[in-house]
């Protein structure tokens, strides 16, 4: 199962489900096998480490969330005589359930229900506890849970509509009771690592820390923190000792400490992500969310991204904004492209494609950042793409050869330059304080995502990318076509992942419908055409795109730099928030007819240690479950 990819024919099975509109894809990680024993050992207990946290992030996105999984699990486990009609349903929905990390919809941002009776559910449970399950005594609380889709339907609602709090309309578990007035002169000691709980009309914050909210889950994770140390390089064993640190006391000042300790280190060959990181799940932008990956360098394909990221300067002054807001020595910006061996939490089942941390600007302004693109995600995302998804969608047989043909080559060389060259880039006002977050709030993600997506976007058909030697001469025209005409396409075939209400959630999609909406709106470079009742976004003129595409990052940087609110919002609402749900319709029809998956799940690697006599662990062995539901029960302890 480790032969070099590209040496013989990859016939190992990458999709290996369907279950409703997700696909369940296996990750493989070549080259884990080739690393020194030392590495491998390393790796071994930073995976623990990403299991041990695990479950905070469930908790972290639905206060019911570990009641709810514990209870299907043990149905699931213990489930002999429950009627086969029941039985599959709960599969199915504890599918979709371990899929996204709870009931909501990992894009749409909606709840999905168990679709059995109440009673059913009710009787299966019962004969899975006379089987030995464990069953919570007040199963009856947990119903509207599963069952009512009315009941906390959105996790994240950025826009409920006028007059109604962004806070009380999202169901996560990062605020409990808690409205936006309420924070009103509150000073927020811990923005990122805490949960906000009013009690007895007073504020209080849960830090997330070693004897505060989620202790016994954070005790573990230091410990395997610590186990991993001796098997690392200096720079990444000073890294680990600071996130320990933050861990401990949950301090800003040391969660600065450990991104810059992280950032510092950019030689070392494994590496890996474990914290409160992303805060796409709050709707206001300030709680992180916990997530784990642990990774090793893939040098073949980093020895690319590193030119790109060696020219990070020359990119820069050429930007297409004002000079004012041109960073000056751009430096520090790392890229690898780097191979996964486990991801959970906010990144996991469902994975990102490539990440830049830190998200503080200032330790990025001062310090640097550091990118990885994941390549063997990549890799099999594409491998489980059907070639139907792309002729469906596409205007010409041209276009269709041409997306079969170069879309995953632009697509990797895309998100590099997003995740290198996008969100390192640009200054912005002094006044700001290093934090654009703070004024522009529910549209920050938004906006930074499309800035790095148009960064890539005007950058892409520049001849610079064949001096670097990122692409041939010959295929650099179809290559920028390919991935314009994709670029287009995906704004259509996006609205499939939203099949109820008229409204985008998710800050990635915004952030494309926005770019695409608007250069129909402002440029020639797009047109929308219909034939057989079907809708096609059609690329025209390239030309026109890449020059539109700069006009608009001129336009998003300066609303980044300035911190000005009313026209990011202006920008979403008026061209990324807002749909058509008859336009969404036909998309689905369309994509229902093919059976295409709207999102991916994957299966991990699975790893185990070889112990001697004295309990040392003398090796690690990788292996691949190929079922979702064998991983899952083995992280739950259940397998
Ligand atoms: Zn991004």
């Amino acid at each position: 199962m480790s032969a070099p990819v590209g040496s013989q024919p990859d016939t190992r099975p990458y999709l290996l489900e369907r279950v409703d509109e997700a696909a369940v894809v296996q990750l493989y990680a070549d080259g884990f096998d080739a690393l020194p024993q030392r590495d491998k050992i390393l790796i071994y207990h930073l995976y623990q480490a990403a299991i041990a946290g695990r479950d905070i992030y469930y908790d972290q996105r639905y206060v019911h969330n570990l009641a709810m999984r514990d209870t299907l699990e043990e149905i699931l486990t213990h489930a002999d005589g429950v009627p086969e009609e029941t039985l599959a349903e709960i599969r199915r929905y504890t599918k979709l359930f371990w899929i996204n990390s709870g009931p909501y919809n990992n894009l749409t941002a909606r709840k999905f229900v168990l679709k059995c009776t109440p009673e059913a559910f009710t009787q299966a449970a019962r004969i899975a506890e006379r089987n030995g399950a464990r069953i919570p005594r007040d199963l009856e609380r947990l119903q509207p849970h599963f069952f009512d889709l009315a009941v906390d339907p959105i996790v994240t609602s950025k826009t409920p509509g006028a007059g109604k709090d962004i806070l009380e309309a999202s169901a996560n578990n990062l605020y409990a009771g808690v409205s936006m007035a309420d924070l009103e002169g509150f000073d927020e000691r811990y923005p990122l690592n805490s949960r906000l709980v009013k009690e007895d009309g007073r504020l209080v914050e849960e830090v997330y820390r070693v004897g505060g909210r989620y202790d016994t889950y954070i005790r573990a994770i230091v410990g395997h923190l610590g186990a991993a140390i001796p098997f690392a390089t200096a720079p990444m064993a000073a890294a680990l000792r600071a996130l320990i640190r933050f861990y401990e006391t949950g301090e800003t000042a040391d969660r600065a400490a450990y991104d810059i300790a992280w950032v510092r280190d950019r030689d070392s060959p494994v590496d890996t992500i474990n914290g409160f990181v992303e805060v796409y799940m709050d709707a206001r932008g300030m709680k992180g969310a916990w997530e784990a990956l642990v990774y090793y360098v893939n040098p073949e394909k980093t020895a690319g991204i590193r030119k790109l990221a060696d020219a990070a300067q020359w990119f820069e002054d050429r930007m297409p904004w004002a000079d004012e807001y041109k960073k000056q020595g751009v430096r520090g910006v790392s890229a690898n492209a780097i191979d996964v061996v486990i991801e959970t939490g906010d990144s996991g089942p469902v994975t990102p494609v490539g990440i830049n941390l830190p998200n503080d600007q200032t330790i990025r302004e001062l310090h640097g950042s550091k990118s990885v693109s994941l390549s063997n995600a990549n890799q099999a995302y594409d491998k489980s793409t059907l070639p139907e998804f792309r002729r469906e969608f596409a205007w010409s047989a041209d276009e269709a050869e041409r997306a079969e043909k170069w879309s995953s080559v632009a697509s990797e060389l895309t998100t590099d330059m997003h995740e290198v060259i996008g969100h390192g880039s640009g200054r912005i006002a002094e006044r700001l304080q290093g934090n654009p977050q703070g004024v522009l709030k529910e549209q920050y993600s938004a906006l930074e995502e499309s800035r790095a997506d148009l960064v890539a976007l005007y950058f892409v058909p520049d001849r610079k990318l064949v001096e670097l030697g990122l692409v041939d001469e010959a295929d650099h025209a179809d290559i920028v076509r390919a991935e314009y005409e994709g670029y287009a396409r995906n704004a259509l075939v996006q609205l499939r992942r939203v099949r109820e209400g008229s409204q985008i959630e998710e800050d990635h999609m915004r952030n494309r419908q926005m770019i695409v909406g608007w250069l129909m709106a402002n440029s020639r470079a797009i047109e929308r055409r219909r034939r057989d009742g079907k809708t096609y976004y059609v690329v025209v003129d390239v030309d026109a795109f890449q020059e539109g595409a700069g006009r608009l990052l001129a336009d998003v940087q300066r609303i980044k730099a300035e911190g000005d609110y009313e026209a990011a919002k202006a920008l979403f609402e008026t061209y990324g928030v807002h749909f058509d749900p008859a336009l969404r319709d036909e998309v689905v029809e369309r994509v229902d007819r093919l059976q295409m998956p709207s999102y991916t799940g994957f299966v991990q690697p699975r790893l185990r240690a070889v112990r001697d006599a004295g309990g040392e662990i003398t090796d690690v062995q990788i292996s691949y479950p190929l079922d979702l539901q064998t991983q899952m029960l083995e992280y739950s302890g259940r397998a």
